[in-house]
Parts: structure tokens; C-alpha cells; sequence
């Protein structure tokens, strides 16, 4: 049994945190392949290792004096080290990096020290081989990760040894120039070590106890989700819910590795376990619930609409033209709906609005804005007779008027739209209805 395991930033903020990994590590001998993040936030008010080196770097790039906030940095390894009782210098490193800073190596580079260093001191504290991602996360000359030449390169030196720790977050292009993905991005290094090794399991090791039913900031405690396919997943982080860098599904997913999302604060939490497919059916009719506000409905009207062969196709061109990707499109006979996000769409508004003119001649069109999506998403509503009915009725008794309803053929998830201000409100009374009191 091979396992990967990713620890986040939270998870090795300090060296307590370090000293809570290591357990979590030696606790398991199949815990063979370690991706460590940067150092984050120690507390709310602290900043992420990652920043600091992006400001430290925007002092070098301005010919600013960046020694003392490079020190600082230093300061925090360093404190990391002698937390854990090491016999380690990154003096060394730090020599090369204030270097390399004067050159102007790069932002990417600068960014990507954080990573590097945390996996130099967690490779001495475990006794595992140091791999420099670097050598083996490859991205081509324009800067696009190479799967391929990546997983051919990664398999074959890891091969080679049986414990490693590569750093998240970075690799280099084909002229050695360190390349890192976007930020979040050790989930996806934790995903193509996993697919390289082809392991059993990728734990990605966070500081919550996995993906949870609904927003917290909505719901008080909501419950954890505790097998959540992966297109259960996309839909519900499509919709804002995040853990996991939306990148970091693709290499295990193809590979049929499961992720297990853990806690590093409380490890004996099973957290939530993402999978290609299951026949284990969620506790509750519903998987999870997401939202965003801030998104527009424009209505068009035309008369005998539906016989009109193409009309769907002019309105959408008027969209395209503006560079707006739309939502959703419920449709009735004589009207049709695109919902767009409104930031998106706010400027270009007339623009939009001529352009559907000029295509699609229609009889009126009428925005209305400020309208919150919900996507209640679930295997197991295909199975479950009145799920929508459900919904509507908690939306009902909580006097939250719906502005739109669409559930996708596959039955996976149902959206319903209401007013910004009636976004909480929809959440709490779903949640409640199927959750909490599981009618
Ligand atoms: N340290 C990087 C960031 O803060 C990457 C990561 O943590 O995954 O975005």
C-alpha cells in the first residue's frame, strides 16, 4: 500500500505543526511520498510565508533594500528548526535566495522558496530523500505543466527510493526557469506525485475535518460529507464550495485514486473521501448545498419564439461577441432566460443588450439583477422520489420567493435562484429540511 500525502500551509505553520505531521507520518508506514506547502498562518492575523515572499520579492524587483524582510522569513524556519530540536542551517539557502532576489530571478521563483525550504527541513525531520520539484514537475516552454513528461520523469525517480518529500507548488520550465502553478497550487503537486507512484490513496491534509454539507459561515457546525464523488464535487466547488485546488482532481482522477481530504488538528477524523464512483449512498438525499450571489437574469421575449429555428443561437452570439459566458438558460415557449454573472456583465450591459437587438430582433428583453444561485447537488436524488418537492416546500415555509429552477438531465444537482438577500435564508431552510430534520 503507497500512499501520498499533501499537507497544507495551516498544517505546518509552526513547529508544533510540524511536530503533529511527523505522528500523522511515522503513524503509518504506507505514508511513503510527503508534498509539503509553505509555512501559513500561525494565527487569523499572521501572514502565509507565500506573501511575505512575494513582498519581499516586489522590494528586490524595485531596487529596495529587501534584507530585512528576507530575515524575517528566515527568522520563521528558523524557529521551526529549533522547535523540533534540528541540527539544520539554511544559511546557505538563504545566501542563494538573497542572490537570486538581487538578479531578479523571478516572481514564481520567489514564490516557490517557501515550499522548498519547508520541504528541506520536513525531509531532515522525517529522514526521507529531499527530491527539488524542480527536477521533476515539468512545464513546458510556454509555461503549460507537461503531464506526460512529468509522470515519465517523477515514476522513474521515484522508483528509485522508497520515502521522499517534493515540495508543493512548483516545478521549472524547460530552460530551468522555476514555474509555480496558481496559488493553492500543492494540492495539484500532491495529485501528479500520487498518479506518478500510482498510489492507493492521496491525503490531502487540511485543517478542517473535510468537505462539509453546506458554508459555515451559514450554517453552524455543519456536518462533514463522508464520501463525495468527483462530479459531485466539481459541482459543488463550481459554485464556490472550496477545499482542494480544482486542478488537483484531474491526474488522480484519471489514475481511479481516491483523495481523502483529513485533518491535521484532529486525525482521527475518517474527513471525506472523494471517488470516481460509489455505490455508498450519502447519508442524507442530498450531498451538499453552494452558492454565489450576484448574478443577472436577462429576459427575452418574442413572440412564436419557438418556432423560430436558430433563435437561441442569436441570442447566445450576442453574449459571445461581449467575451460573457452564461450560467443557465431556463426556457419557455415564447421566452428565454441567460443568467450571467453580474460583474461580468454590468459593463458590457448595452453593448449585450444591442447586440441581442440587432441578431435576434426580440420583442423586449428585461434584466434583474442582484439574484443569488443555489445548487443542491446529490447521487442519491436520482434515487429519491420528491426532492425538489422538499425544497420548495422549506423555501416556501421560509417566504423565499424562487426566481428559477433547472436541474440537469443527470439529476445530480437542481439550481434554483432567489434575491441576493434571500440567499441565507434558502441555505439554512434546505440544509435544515434534508439535514437536520432528515423529513
Ligand atoms: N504556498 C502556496 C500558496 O500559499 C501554495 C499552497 O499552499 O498550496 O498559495
Amino acid at each position: 500500500m503507497t500512499k501520498v500525502v499533501k499537507f497544507g500551509g495551516s498544517s505546518l505553520a509552526n513547529a508544533g505543526q510540524f511536530a503533529k505531521v511527523g505522528r500523522i507520518i511515522r503513524s503509518d508506514e504506507s505514508r511513503r511520498y510527503v508534498v509539503p506547502s509553505a509555512p501559513g498562518k500561525r494565527n487569523p492575523k499572521d501572514t502565509k510565508v507565500t506573501d511575505l515572499l512575494y513582498h519581499c520579492y516586489a522590494m528586490a524587483e524595485a531596487e529596495e533594500n529587501f534584507a530585512p524582510a528576507l530575515k524575517k522569513i528566515q527568522e520563521r524556519y528558523e524557529s521551526i528548526i529549533n522547535g523540533l530540536n534540528l541540527t539544520l542551517s539554511l544559511n546557505k539557502e538563504f545566501q542563494e535566495i538573497a542572490e537570486n532576489f538581487k538578479n531578479k530571478a523571478g516572481e514564481d521563483y520567489a514564490a516557490s522558496r517557501g515550499e522548498y525550504l519547508n520541504g528541506i527541513i520536513m525531509a531532515n525531520y522525517l529522514g526521507y530523500e529531499f527530491i527539488d520539484a524542480a527536477e521533476v514537475i515539468l512545464f513546458d516552454k510556454d509555461g503549460e505543466f507537461d503531464a506526460d513528461r512529468t509522470n515519465e520523469v517523477l515514476t522513474a525517480r521515484l522508483k528509485e527510493c522508497e520515502r521522499a518529500v517534493i515540495p508543493g507548488f512548483y516545478g521549472a520550465k524547460e530552460d530551468g526557469k522555476v514555474k509555480t502553478f496558481s496559488r493553492g497550487g500543492s494540492d495539484i503537486t500532491g495529485s501528479i506525485v500520487a498518479k506518478a507512484v500510482r498510489a492507493d490513496l492521496y491525503e490531502n491534509w487540511t485543517d478542517v475535518s473535510g468537505f462539509l454539507i453546506a458554508d459555515p459561515r451559514i450554517i453552524k457546525d455543519p456536518e462533514v460529507i463522508k464520501v463525495i464523488t468527483y462530479r459531485e464535487l466539481r459541482e459543488l466547488s463550481y459554485m464556490g464550495a472550496t477545499v482542494l485546488h480544482e486542478d488537483a482532481v484531474f491526474p488522480v482522477r484519471k489514475a481511479g485514486i481516491p483523495i481523502n481530504i483529513r485533518n491535521t488538528n484532529a486525525p482521527e477524523d475518517e474527513g471525506t473521501l472523494i471517488v470516481e464512483s460509489t455505490c455508498r449512498m450519502p447519508d442524507y438525499t442530498i450531498t451538499g448545498i453552494a452558492g454565489k450571489k450576484g448574478f443577472v437574469a436577462v429576459n427575452i421575449d418574442k413572440d412564436m419564439m419557438n418556432s423560430e429555428v436558430g433563435f437561441g443561437r442569436k441570442v447566445l452570439a450576442a453574449f459571445e461577441e461581449h467575451g460573457i459566458s452564461f450560467e443557465h438558460l431556463p426556457s419557455g415557449i415564447d421566452t428565454m432566460t441567460v443568467f450571467v454573472h453580474q460583474e461580468e456583465f454590468i459593463g458590457k450591459e448595452q453593448q449585450v443588450l444591442s447586440a441581442i437587438h440587432r441578431l435576434a430582433q426580440p420583442d423586449s428583453i428585461d434584466l434583474e439583477g442582484d439574484i443569488a444561485l443555489i445548487a443542491v447537488v446529490g447521487r442519491g436524488m436520482r434515487s429519491t422520489r420528491g426532492t425538489a418537492g422538499r425544497i420548495f416546500s422549506a423555501l416556501s415555509h421560509a417566504n423565499v420567493n424562487v426566481k428559477m429552477i433547472d436541474q440537469g438531465s443527470s439529476e445530480l444537482n437542481i439550481i434554483i435562484g432567489v434575491k441576493n438577500c434571500d440567499f441565507e435564508v434558502a441555505i439554512k431552510a434546505i440544509y435544515d429540511i434534508f439535514v437536520v430534520t432528515r423529513i
